[in-house]
């Protein structure tokens, strides 16, 4: 999985989903994201990603990138934090943040 982000932030895309059925395409990555805009889900045809959903998700890896332009001083107990993205189609975007050690 291509990890995104910077010395402070790093996240993932953990896969877009449709919440009309189970389709779940988790090799999609965020680059491909906007080749899904306004495109039917292959196994019921609703919509799995609109424009402003897409929008909304570029606000928050914005702000990400923001924190990642900082330079916040570290001491050694410090620890980086993580942030997985799942897309659904009712315009849930999960984020999970959680430090890079795995605890949530
Ligand atoms: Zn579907």
């Amino acid at each position: 999985m291509e990890k995104y982000g910077g010395k402070n932030i790093q996240y993932e895309l953990n896969g877009l989903k449709c919440d009309k059925c189970d389709w779940v395409d988790e090799s999609i990555s965020l680059d491909d994201l906007e080749n899904w805009v306004d495109k039917p889900c292959p196994e019921c045809g609703a919509n799995v990603l609109t424009s402003e959903q897409l929008a909304h998700l570029n606000m928050i890896l914005e702000v990400a990138d923001i924190v990642n332009s900082l330079d916040i001083p570290k001491d050694p107990n410090d620890e980086e934090a993580e942030m997985d993205l799942l897309i659904d189609s009712s315009a849930n975007i999960k984020l999970n943040i959680k430090n890079i050690d795995g605890e949530e």
